[in-house]
């Protein structure tokens, strides 16, 4: 890997993220990639919301009506063992309950909260850099490991609500929110078990995990501005209105990579998101250059291990008018869907991951007795 870290010849570096010192910027680094302004993204174009989409529905009508050309591919994913699928009940029922702790937190009352009853209360008045201390304050007591508040670009801001859990939900809804603020929420995972489990069933768990903590976090955090008299929403696994990626790079938290995640210098690739949304003023977090456009032009790495080839190896291609590594989003999820779990050797593969790992010893360590973890292949640049 030296070759892409020219600084390092004939240096030792304990860590080579010395070399990638985290630097403030006035633009994040996707803006060199704008080519003209954003297009919004729908949510029922998005995979997860397609294959909700259930044949005898008036909505799969509705939907393949507008989208004859996505049916066939739609429909054959719809047809393959899902997620747990090759799983036992009782092994399968653990992630399952785990995604259900996600579920009980994503219904409008629990990210929105209902109206005050009699109007919007007394707001409580507090300068942006204190507002935002105390936000922060509070999302680190409830376990988030990256914080970051930055503004939020209407253009990552979903049109349409596509997937529905609840029955106050509507699919196709048009989505208004027009909170300024986003404060982004990082919860790592232990990329020390990924790392012996994947692309096997126990990622799923982890992921699952990790999000559910990230939902929690965020109800609580929305649930405090809005006592302080403001309009929160959270935004998770169960109820996003908001794309979270771009969001955190807006909010400082890390840069796009290739392999399609938002990759930190903490932690790697290897966290899960969860966003809250407000109209309380706080001070803003600068986006940051880790140096990872360039770094990604040249590794590679997440492009050879994907086993479903969704990574690009190319150069950026533009998509609803942003220049990026595009990940196919298809052959990854049927590889999901194959496998029965979320895959994850992207993110075991990355550098950045490795890193991290660098900085937590703890979790290299053997899994306990009678875990169902089990070992996996390592990426090729580790054997
Ligand atoms: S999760 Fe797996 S299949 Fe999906 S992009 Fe990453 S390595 Fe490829
Ligand atoms: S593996 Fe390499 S190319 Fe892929 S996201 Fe990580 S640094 Fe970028």
């Amino acid at each position: 890997m030296d070759e892409l870290v020219p600084s390092a010849k004939g240096r030792v570096v304990d860590d080579w993220r010395e070399l990638f010192p985290s630097r403030p910027v006035d633009a994040p680094s996707y803006a060199l990639d704008l080519v003209g302004p954003l297009i919004a993204h729908d949510e029922r174009d998005c995979l997860f919301a397609r294959h909700d989409l259930r044949p005898d529905s008036d909505r799969y009508q509705t939907y393949y009506a507008r989208h004859p050309e996505r049916q066939a591919l739609d429909d054959e994913l719809r047809s393959l063992p899902g997620l747990g699928g090759g799983e036992g009940p009782a092994v399968k029922a653990l992630g399952d309950a785990i995604f259900a702790s996600a579920l009980l937190l994503g219904s409008e009352e629990s990210v929105q909260g209902l109206p005050p009853a009699g109007g919007a209360g007394q707001r409580v008045q507090l300068p942006p850099e204190e507002a935002a201390a105390k936000v922060k304050g509070l999302a680190h007591l409830l376990g988030a490991d990256l914080i970051g508040i930055g503004p939020l670009n209407p253009a990552f801001v979903y049109t349409h609500v596509g997937r529905t859990f609840y029955p106050e939900q509507r699919w196709g809804a048009p989505i208004v929110l027009d909170h300024p603020y986003a404060i982004n929420l990082g919860i790592r995972m232990n990329v020390g078990g990924l790392m012996r489990t994947a692309p096997q069933y126990p990622v799923l768990l982890e992921s699952a995990n990790a999000y559910a903590r990230g939902a929690l976090i965020a109800v609580q955090v929305a649930t405090y501005l809005r006592r302080l008299g403001y309009s929160a929403r959270a935004h998770h696994l169960r109820n996003y209105q908001v794309l979270s990626v771009p969001v955190a790079v807006d909010g400082g938290l890390g840069e796009l990579a290739r392999c399609g995640f938002l990759v930190t210098r903490e932690y790697g690739n290897c966290l899960r998101l969860a966003t809250v949304t407000t109209d309380l003023p706080l001070a803003t977090d600068a986006p940051v250059d880790l140096g990872v456009q360039h770094f990604c032009e040249r590794c590679q790495v997440c492009a050879k291990e994907c086993p479903a080839g969704a990574i690009p190896n190319g150069p950026k291609v533009e998509v609803h008018r942003l220049r990026k590594w595009a990940l196919d989003a298809e052959r990854c999820y049927r590889y999901w869907l194959e496998t029965g779990s979320d895959c994850a050797l992207c993110i075991v593969a990355c550098p950045w991951s490795h890193w991290a790992l660098g900085s937590r010893p703890e979790e290299t360590e053997a899994p306990p007795a009678g875990s169902h973890l089990r070992p996996a292949r390592r990426p090729n640049w580790l054997r």
